[in-house]
């Protein structure tokens, strides 16, 4: 299959790059590279340099590369600063994605799988959240994702455009060979945090909370390898070109979580020595719980996700913030 994966030389993109090319693939990246590095692309990978708010050259790509399916990971993703600014937020997200949606209905209606989030619940009491619970985003960014797939499902209705949203927890880890991995300029994630501490460039971890209806008090996420989550794109977009599970909305998590406290055990050992840690209070907005109710990608994809050991996940990050601490800058 011949691929376009827009925003593909991102974080979760460009892993999911290599596990399509590993697939036996061709892939065509399109992304601004406002947040991505063209360094986290294999050699063999096209890269297009364009932005989804230019809808002639988002067409041109599509014309020029044809693919067989899309897949769309390209959006601004800080909680926080979407809060700040909602137009840019609306605009890159909403809008860039409806000009995608355009183009690919008014060139070649292939099928699209998307980039979606937890974060379009809210919060929850439901525990584990399956995908049919309701949805009440508490974020401008949650609330562009839930946009955007409501656009995607307006379309397949409209024009039939075949779809799979995947709906990530949260997404963490690097290559195993620790050569790609997070690598965003302003942090706000457990785990990466907790290796720019370990490297020195953070005085100390916050924990933010104790005093949360968990076992330890700290909250407790689903923490999803990001090579898993780069498998369940291949997977889906597999499916989607068979002709299966058409228009399905996937959530993608381990069904189990770790605690705070949990993870940054976990990165102790991994590093050999200690953080420093200081209680803070609670973060605004933080549920408890949130675990992925996962069971519905496994029974139709066959999700099956290889990093299930929390000290392995570190391991993973870890290697790559040693090996690179200023991230893809020399
Ligand atoms: N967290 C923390 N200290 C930090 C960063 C995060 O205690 O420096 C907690 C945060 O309150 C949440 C969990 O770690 O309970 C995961 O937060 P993260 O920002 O990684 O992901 P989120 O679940 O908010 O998407």
């Amino acid at each position: 299959m011949k691929l376009l994966v827009v925003g593909g030389a991102g974080y979760i993109g460009s892993h999911t790059v290599r596990q399509l090319r590993a697939a036996g693939h061709e892939v065509v990246v399109l992304d601004n590279l406002s947040s991505g590095h063209a360094e986290a692309l294999p050699g063999d990978v096209t890269l297009v340099r364009a932005d989804l708010l230019d809808p002639e050259a988002v067409k041109a790509a599509l014309n020029a590369h044809q693919p067989d399916a899309v897949i769309h990971f390209a959006a601004l993703i800080e909680v926080g600063e979407s809060m700040r600014a909602p137009g840019r937020y609306y605009r890159n997200n909403v809008v860039g994605s409806l000009n995608l949606l355009q183009a690919i209905v008014e060139t070649r209606k292939v099928p699209l799988v998307f980039s979606s989030t937890a974060a379009v619940y809210g919060t929850t009491d439901a525990v584990p959240i399956p995908e049919d619970a309701a949805m009440q985003p508490e974020s401008v960014y949650g609330d562009t994702k839930l946009m955007t797939e409501r656009m995607i499902h307006a379309f397949h209705v409209a024009h039939g455009l075949p779809y799979t949203v995947l709906r990530y927890f949260n997404v963490c880890g690097a290559s195993p060979a620790g050569d790609i991995g997070e690598a965003h300029p302003s942090q706000t994630h457990l785990i990466e945090l907790a290796c720019m501490t370990a490297l020195g460039q953070r005085e100390k971890m916050m924990i933010f909370g104790d005093d949360y209806p968990t076992p330890d008090g700290t909250c407790i996420r689903d923490y999803v390898h990001v090579q898993d989550l780069a498998d369940a794109h291949v997977l889906a977009v597999e499916a989607l070109h068979a002709g299966q599970h058409v228009a399905a909305t996937y959530n993608v998590g381990l069904g189990h979580g770790f605690s705070v406290r949990e993870v940054l055990d976990a990165v102790d050992r991994v590093v050999g020595t200690p953080l420093n840690r200081e209680l803070a209070p609670r973060r605004a907005g933080d549920p408890p719980r949130l675990v992925a109710d996962a069971s519905r990608i496994v029974a139709d994809l066959g999700f099956s996700p290889r990093f299930t050991d929390l000290g392995e996940i570190v391991q993973t990050a870890w290697n790559w913030h040693k090996g690179h601490p200023h991230g893809f800058k020399k």
